[in-house]
């Protein structure tokens, strides 16, 4: 029998990940199933422990991540394999706490009192990117994402969740692969909707946001700030025949027109009442294909009327 109750019974269940998963399981089923029974009975919680310096396991046996910022690898070796709260808090006080200088941030991952927000992968599971598992030294590094598959069809439908389990770094790597992933497939949509409203050989090509683009709305932000945000919000330059032109995809996404010759006011016509005269070259980006026609067909005069130009210059020189 698994005792993953006392300090010394869980102290000798910590041989091998898959021990420790099972203790560990074995807690938080108790406080699932067994703490309902127990509580009439006249018993009280199970008594709250952090083990192997990683994880700490409250009453109910919901299991929850010491916060894998805060503690160091060093500090997780210091630990002893079991500690109660009052060891916990003394470790805390002498070798954490002394360190930090700014705010002092949350101890654990997952919200107290709710259920953990995090989930222990099964022992059989491995990673969903490189194939390892884990290790009693290891078993801190564990990202999860879930997602929902839809099992049976198709009145009768139902969901389950599925998690699938990574090592810290391969979530990082499956993360930013994702996210060249989603840009390549939203460049892929934008090309078409500009080629569908007659901008010929469009090529899209990410660029850092310009600083006039910064200065409209964030004129008076701190440089950090305005650093997360030249990062952060996707410009693009948009190429094509006709010419070329920014795109801002922020969450009220915008068309930057600065170097095109073309006013908002031209743009929209609609609204040219409203907009005044020295109102900056950028403009709603709808994305209807009304305003993108528009657009196409303003540019198009644009360059027709500077080769008229430049045709002019010849001439006269
Ligand atoms: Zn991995």
């Amino acid at each position: 029998m698994v005792n993953y109750v006392t300090k010394e019974g869980i102290a000798a269940e910590l041989s091998s990940y898959a021990s420790f998963y099972e203790c560990m399981r074995l807690r938080s089923e108790w406080g699932q199933h067994g703490f309902l029974d127990a509580h009439w009975e006249g018993n009280t919680c199970l008594t709250p422990f952090t083990v192997l310096g990683r994880y700490h396991s409250n009453g109910f046996g919901q299991c929850s991540r010491l916060n894998r910022e805060m503690f160091t690898d060093e500090d997780r070796a210091a630990m002893p394999p079991v500690m109660t709260d009052e060891e916990f808090q003394t470790f805390l006080d002498q070798h954490v706490r002394p360190r930090i200088t700014g705010p002092f941030y949350a101890t654990h991952e997952g919200v107290s009192g709710n259920a953990p927000a995090f989930l222990l992968p099964p022992p059989h599971l491995l990673c969903a990117r490189c194939g390892g598992g884990w290790e009693l030294d290891t078993c801190h590094d564990i990202d999860a994402e879930g997602s929902y598959d839809y099992v049976i069809q198709p009145e009768d439908s139902m969901s389950v969740s599925r998690y699938n389990f990574y090592h810290g770094a391969c979530f990082r790597e499956h993360k930013s692969e994702r996210l060249v992933q989603e840009e390549a497939d939203s460049i892929e949509g934008l090309t078409q909707m500009f080629e569908e409203a007659g901008f010929e050989d469009v090529r899209i090509a990410r660029r850092p946001l310009p600083k006039r683009c910064l200065a409209l709305f964030a004129g008076d932000l701190k440089q950090s700030e305005v650093n997360q945000i030249v990062t952060e919000i996707p410009y693009y330059r948009v190429n094509a025949k006709q010419g070329y032109f920014g795109l801002l995809l922020a969450p009220f996404p915008l068309l930057d027109l600065a170097g095109t010759g073309i006013s908002q006011r031209e743009l929209e016509p609609e609204l040219a009442k409203e907009i005044p005269p020295d109102f900056p070259p950028i403009a709603y980006f709808s994305g209807d294909s009304e305003q993108l026609v528009r657009l196409s067909q303003l540019m198009l005069k644009q360059r027709q009327k500077s080769k008229k130009r430049s045709r002019k210059n010849k001439k006269s020189k």
